[in-house]
């Protein structure tokens, strides 16, 4: 998430009860001190795991963390929204700074809220930060059977293992974007269920849903943010609104735009499990995308409305810090932030079976909690992997040294960062459509993208003084990176390359897009793409199409058809780095010894070898070359017998084959590579 939200209008109940403020207890928040971090350091703490509402045995027990709370009532509603309680009851000050009541038996079906009393002020009700399942528009918690929401062969299920993270290629992907469109013949647009469905295709009999994604041969699908957020009214879908979803209300609770009944509290969490069940079946995996930096409001979220103050960074004025750039920051250098946010990733990984997280502006978050974040989840499920925004969208009162900052990924463990300077240097630079990158002939940046092909890794042969954006090797292994030339944000590649290529072709700009994703997916580190590039979609020019309609963000999946041969080159581009481990290093020290550099002087053109079998890969030396010019450029290639691979635009992971439907080879020697294209050639002797 890099853009503003806009959304700060009150979501939380207008609270009408009328009695509050007779508190027994003396107000506990004393004189306020000049430093709030030495006044929050003194609270008391809760890590035990019954947050929020826990079933045992015929009993419900209710439990907040409010450390400076005066009194706390629960209440209980019979619907997710409106009416009047069917239960009132005073909480009791427990350890740890919670308050605590239990009810028997389980008002199963029921809803409830926490309300706070603070500083002699009854606070607006909230179903508190640890609702697990929740009402319409998320204003109430709800007490639901979560066994029961189990699809059928739940405990069995389980996500691909990996053993390194640079094994994935990874598919972002917004429910709306990729269901939505009439033309993707899915049944529940829009829907987690989307995922469900097998054997849908396009008018035309192209495939979509799971079953495209299949043959396309991604491993794990990043889905963009599917907790219960504010902005989409799920009380009137009807009205089709669209959101990214980065305005975080509800953490641990899915989103219920996304369910087929918003306001039944168990279909959305079985309708999600579903899902994740649907893409295990079909062996992907499923990364969410999570938005811990922010929450969508300010004094009415539910860290406000329980702890005020506690979980968010100030200025010394005492408004809110935000280097999020969405109106708050969260303080995950504080315990019990750090705490919410590690058991929460751990909650999604148990109850969801969720294979990865991708944090939103990660650099809001401290070293210190990312690496205890990836070490929880990985005790969980060793397969489990953690990437994210290096970077915040302002600044924060957080020292730059502690935030988890794409430069400082090496002080991590666990973790990796997007690459920006790939992106920018392949593309052209994010923020100015204009501008062109390698790939579009601008010259000066070829080692920026060495810089990209090696990982962002200490290599003899590269330059990093004459890096576009970061000045040193800053990731410590290839598995602290992710690749890519573009994601939700910003302009879709296609429509960066309408920008920035002004009168040309469609075709010149697929082979652009062609040339620009062969350099992600054959760079060391962890391949990512966007939704839908495979079939050359566009946003139609918007680039921070957040809350657009459908019409600007829907794949129309007739595109299939269309750019078949752009499918098929996506295609095999994946195929090949999935039989390829030459292209998957797991060490800094791999790749400085087998990727050997080839000196070339002509602007817009590199060329390198994978050699010595590299990371055991079946063929002995892999030559790749990229010719970013749109004129051809001859290479040198050493004597010998190599295995066409890639060559003018054209990509089979297996080999390309001439007229008659041999393997094409070359004896090598002083070779022409077509303008804007990668020569990939192969030495398949042992
Ligand atoms: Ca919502």
């Amino acid at each position: 998430m890099f853009s503003m939200t806009d959304f700060c209008i009150g979501a939380t109940m207008a609270c009408a009860m009328g009695l509050g403020g007779f508190s027994t207890y003396a107000a506990q928040t004393g004189t306020p001190v000049a430093d709030p971090d030495a006044r929050y350091a003194r609270f008391p703490l809760y890590s035990g795991g019954d947050l929020g509402v826990t079933i045992n045995g015929d009993k419900a027990y209710f439990r907040l963390w409010s450390p400076e709370a005066s009194a706390v009532k629960l209440r209980i509603y019979k619907n997710g929204r409106g009416g009047e309680p069917v239960a009132t009851v005073e909480m009791e000050k427990s350890q740890g700074g919670t308050w605590a009541a239990s009810l028997a038996p389980v008002p199963y079906g029921k809803f409830y809220t926490f309300q706070v009393q603070y500083n002699g002020q009854w606070l607006d009700e909230t179903p508190g930060v640890w609702a697990k399942a929740v009402g319409v528009n998320g204003q109430r918690g709800a007490i639901i059977d979560f066994a029961a929401t189990n699809p059928e062969g739940w405990a069995e299920d389980h996500g691909p293992e990996l053993e390194h993270i640079n094994d994935a290629v990874i598919y972002e992907m917004h429910h709306r974007d990729f269901s939505i469109h009439p033309n993707s013949g899915i049944a529940n647009k829009g829907k987690f269920l989307a995922m469900t469905e097998d054997g849908t295709v396009t008018p035309l009999g192209d495939k979509t849903g799971i079953d495209h994604l299949k043959e396309l041969g991604v491993t794990h699908v990043h889905i963009l943010p599917s907790y219960d957020y504010n902005s989409v009214d799920e009380a009137n879908l009807p009205a089709n609104t669209y959101n990214w979803g980065y305005d975080p209300q509800n953490y641990n609770a899915p989103e219920g735009s996304y369910s087929t009944n918003p306001s039944s509290p168990s279909t959305r969490v079985r309708e999600m499990k579903e899902m994740v069940k649907a893409l295990h079946d079909a062996g992907i995996g499923v990364v969410m995308d999570v938005v811990y930096n922010h929450t969508a409001q300010n004094d009415d979220s539910n860290f406000s409305l329980t702890a005020p103050g506690y979980y968010y960074r100030h200025n010394a004025d005492g408004s809110y810090s935000d280097a999020s750039g969405c109106g708050n920051e969260t303080a995950s250098d504080r315990q019990q932030m750090r705490d919410f946010i590690i058991n929460s990733v751990k909650y999604w990984a148990k109850e969801y079976h969720i294979d990865g997280f991708r944090f939103d502006l990660m650099a809001i978050h401290d070293t210190e909690t990312m690496t205890q974040v990836a070490k929880a989840l990985k005790e969980i499920n060793p397969s489990i992997f953690i990437y994210g925004e290096g970077w915040t969208a302002g600044n924060s009162p957080l020292p730059v040294e502690r935030r988890a900052l794409k430069e400082n990924v090496s002080k991590m463990e666990g973790i990796a960062v997007f690459s920006d300077d790939i992106r920018d240097a392949v593309k052209g630079h994010y923020s100015d459509a204009s501008d062109r990158g390698f790939a579009t002939g601008k010259p000066g940046l070829e080692e920026t993208v060495k810089i990209g092909i090696v990982a962002s890794t200490a290599h003899p042969q590269v330059d990093y003084s004459k890096g576009n954006n970061s000045k040193f090797p800053y990731a410590a292994s290839p598995e602290m990176i992710i690749n890519y030339v573009s994601c939700h944000d910003d302009l879709t590649l296609t429509d960066k390359l309408a920008k920035s290529m002004p009168g040309s072709t469609e075709d010149a700009r697929q082979r652009v897009a062609r040339l620009a994703q062969t350099i992600v997916f054959t760079s060391q580190g962890t391949p990512f793409m966007f939704a839908g590039e495979e079939v050359f979609r566009d946003k139609k020019g918007v680039h921070n199409s957040y809350n657009s309609p459908d019409s600007i963000n829907a794949i129309d999946w007739n595109l299939k058809h269309k750019n078949a041969s752009q499918f098929n080159y996506y295609k095999e581009l994946i195929a090949l780095r999935k039989a390829h481990p030459a292209f998957r290093m797991t060490s800094a020290g791999d790749i400085a010894k087998n990727l050997r550099f080839d000196k070339v002087s002509s602007p817009n053109l590199i060329s390198y070898s994978l050699l010595n079998h590299a990371n055991g890969d079946e063929w002995k030396e892999i030559k790749v070359v990229f010719n970013g010019s749109d004129a051809s450029q001859a290479v040198n290639i050493p004597k010998g017998e190599w295995l066409v691979v890639a060559a003018d635009g054209e990509l089979n992971h297996t080999g390309l084959v001439d007229g008659s439907g041999s393997p094409r080879y070359t004896k090598g020697g002083k070779l022409e590579v077509a303008p804007t294209s990668a020569l990939i050639l192969a030495k398949t002797d042992k």
